[in-house]
């Protein structure tokens, strides 16, 4: 009984070895030769590492990230996926806290890893494809000449298997360890994902973000085939989606609104999609309706951290109703997944608080990370006293124990002595029809502390309201000490490389 996600790919290399794995580019992994490729790679990297040894990529979404993940498991080493959106001194900070032994890359990013090799003496690095100059070896060369013989490392479950650097859209980015056991998708999670022997899973979201790799991890755990996507091009996305009967898709919300908005997308036919799964950062219920109307398949959303692996909380599809007594629940990112529990506490005391009342969010739970790579005191601050990880989110349960994310701690504004949480304000925002998207962010204000302002994308050809048709907009629909007190307006978010809208820029820009 394979458990993991090298013994899982092991399991469908023998039953069903022919079956495509990977497709990226024109070329098609089977399972076999996934198996038989990883078992190769984890040989010729304990060449040049010893286990527990961290082994970065530094690759769009290419196969290299899954093989490398997979072959770090078998191995016993750990896997690093590199943000390659970082510039030179981001890459050397992260790749030197890693303690990286070795590197593959791909050709586009070849001078930026040699750079690093300059910097760090012993770095290996490995490159996809030719490089013609001769300056490092050749990732399938490396493969080529190693056996086929798993090195069988690859079964405890508490071993670190991969390193995901947080993309700091709130600090500085810390290592998250992962282990063998919190990746791999489980029974449940599999069955709510309704995946099948026969599902194509698009994967267009950068691998080094927990979204990215987890979603990889879960299509490779169900024995799907990945099609996996080096570069985001939205038209080329919904055009795959119809041609190659994409059955399963993951995105995060500004990705998601971006397709709605394509010119035809509505008249494409996307009647093999079963589900889109979407999560990662908050998303409006307009936004959500949208998004449905337009693909007409199955949702779920997924509420988690790269701390908790991305595993806390989901909104199956079923409950996705937006239409009938149960709408208000588009505004929930759902219940805890099987095995997960989530409470809400008192910031300030640590107490745990009744449904209904807004607290921080702690979350109990296996796939939760055992801590930072190499920071303590960080691990610590990550732990309440009884072990439940201190997710930095506000939120609150209802009744029926469904989890509402209010914002994350940090977002939240605090005017007049009164809490503000950003999402509340989008969300009445988000229904105006001139409205694309809106953020909402706390500036600082001599009388009030911090000022409720909107920041806001106008929807293609609609005409720009005033400001003050916005704020009054507001009105009636949330307490008005939590209406807006500017509105200003962009041609688009700045994002995290992981689709997020990064506040913090937002701040900076209209301080
Ligand atoms: P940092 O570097 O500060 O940790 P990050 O964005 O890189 O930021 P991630 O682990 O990628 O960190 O993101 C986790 C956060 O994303 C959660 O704490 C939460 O605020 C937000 N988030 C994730 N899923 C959802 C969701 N379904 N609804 C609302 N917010 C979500």
């Amino acid at each position: 009984m394979g458990q993991h996600l090298p013994e899982v790919v092991r399991r469908h290399a023998q039953q069903r070895g022919t079956a495509p794995a990977i497709t990226c580019e024109g070329r098609t992994t089977s399972y076999a030769a996934l198996d038989t490729r990883t078992n190769r790679l984890a040989r010729a990297l304990l060449a040049a590492a010893a286990p527990g040894a961290r082994i970065g990529t530094l690759t769009r979404t290419r196969p290299e990230a899954g093989e490398v993940l997979i072959a770090c498991g078998k191995a016993g080493l750990i896997a690093v996926p590199l943000n390659w959106r970082l510039a030179g001194p981001e890459l050397l900070t992260v790749a030197r806290d890693a303690g990286l032994s070795a590197l593959v890359t791909e050709p586009a990013f070849l001078e930026a890893a040699l750079a690093l090799r300059e910097t760090l003496p012993g770095l290996e690095v490995l490159v996809t494809g030719d490089d013609p100059t001769g300056r490092a070896p050749s990732y399938e060369a490396a493969i080529a000449a190693h056996p086929d013989e798993d090195p069988g490392g690859g079964h405890d479950p508490a071993a670190v298997t991969l390193l995901l650097y947080t993309s700091g859209t709130t600090g500085t980015p810390k290592g998250v360890q992962v282990t063998l056991g919190s990746l791999y998708a489980d029974e449940h999670a599999l069955a709510e994902y309704r995946w099948d022997a026969d599902s194509v899973a698009l994967c267009v979201m950068p691998t080094f973000h927990i979204a990215g790799i987890g979603w990889l991890s879960s299509a490779l755990s169900a024995g799907a085939h990945a099609l996996m996507f080096p570069e985001f091009d939205p038209a080329a996305v919904v055009e795959t989606m119809e041609r190659e009967h994409v059955t399963h898709a993951f995105f995060v919300p500004s990705v998601l609104h971006v397709l709605t908005l394509l010119p035809g997308v509505a008249d494409r036919d996307f009647s093999r999609l079963r589900l889109i799964v979407y999560g990662a950062s908050p998303v409006t219920p307009p936004q959500l309706r949208r998004a449905m109307a337009v693909f007409g398949c199955g949702f779920v959303q997924k509420y988690g951290l790269t701390e908790t692996v991305g595993s806390t909380a989901r909104l199956l599809d079923h409950e996705h109703d937006p239409d009938g007594p149960r709408q208000y629940l588009l505004n929930s990112t759902g219940r805890p997944m099987h095995g997960v529990r989530v409470r809400i506490t008192d910031p300030l005391t640590g107490a745990e608080l009744p449904p209904g009342e807004v607290g921080e969010i702690q979350v109990a739970s296996r796939h939760n990370t055992p801590g930072y790579w190499n920071r303590p005191e960080a691990t610590a601050e990550l732990f309440a006293a009884d072990g439940w990880l201190r997710t930095g989110d506000a939120g609150r349960l209802d009744e029926d124990g469904y989890l509402y994310v209010t914002d994350r701690l940090k977002d939240m504004v605090i005017t007049g002595g009164e809490n503000v949480y950003p999402v509340e304000v989008e969300s009445v925002l988000a229904e105006h029809p001139a409205v694309s998207e809106v953020a909402v962010i706390g500036l600082p204000h001599e009388k009030w502390g911090e000022q409720v302002t909107a920041v806001v994308v106008l929807r293609p050809g609609a005409e720009r309201p005033a400001e003050q048709e916005l704020i009054d907009f507001t009105r009636g629909r949330i307490a008005s000490y939590k209406k807006p007190g500017r509105v200003h307006f962009v041609e688009a978010m700045p994002l995290t490389p992981s689709g997020k809208i990064l506040k913090r820029a937002l701040r900076e820009r209209f301080a």
